[in-house]
């Protein structure tokens, strides 16, 4: 499966800002092959967005996702300015206007750390959660992804989740993770 051109991911991002009721619905979107763990960012004050085209070539169903949670950065800051939470509920509230999750996933692309024919056996794959409080750090590793209040600070609205297959390379690649690649991941 190929990649969208970055003019039609450009063409993507309007419509969204325009469905979000955007004034100023300029903006750029590029392929950036010097990203290596983040799958996307926002430049909010630029009105750009890079996407990560290794990643997303592997994900390519997370492509929607991805390009959606960086516009509605950009269109959060116009519509709400700087002084805002950046995953919190204007930024959610865009999310899901356009029909993604608010709360999102990042998939972590630890698949490649297995040998091929396991992947190939592999028929349905069951997954394991990070979900990291952005607020306070807590961290929880779950089976099943729970929302509701952090143990740690009470918030409801500030947990970032990644994603890996519940193998024990998942569960490993997951436990690695340090909180600022975690907020790396959801630039
Ligand atoms: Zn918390
Ligand atoms: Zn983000």
């Amino acid at each position: 499966m190929s990649l969208p051109s970055a003019t039609e991911l450009v063409e993507r991002a309007t419509a969204l800002l325009v469905g979000w009721r955007v004034v100023d619905t300029r903006i750029a979107v590029v392929w950036n092959d010097k990203l290596t763990t983040t799958a996307g960012r926002a430049f909010q004050r630029a009105g750009r967005i890079e996407l990560n085209p290794t990643l997303l070539a592997r994900a390519p169903d997370q492509l929607p996702m991805v390009l959606v949670h960086e516009a509605a950065h950009i269109a959060a800051f116009r519509l709400f300015g700087a002084n805002i939470p950046a995953h919190g509920r204007h930024w959610r509230s865009l999310m899901r206007l356009a029909g993604q999750e608010p709360a999102v996933t990042h998939d972590i692309p630890v698949d490649d750390l297995r040998p091929a024919a396991a992947r190939a056996r592999r028929v349905r794959r069951s997954y394991v959660y990070l979900r990291v409080c952005d607020s306070c750090g807590d961290r929880q590793l779950l089976d099943a992804l729970r929302y509701g209040r952090c143990a740690g600070c009470d918030a409801r609205d500030s947990f970032l989740v990644m994603k890996a297959p519940a193998s024990s390379a998942g569960r490993a690649a997951l436990s690695q993770l340090s909180l600022a690649q975690v907020r790396a991941a959801f630039d």
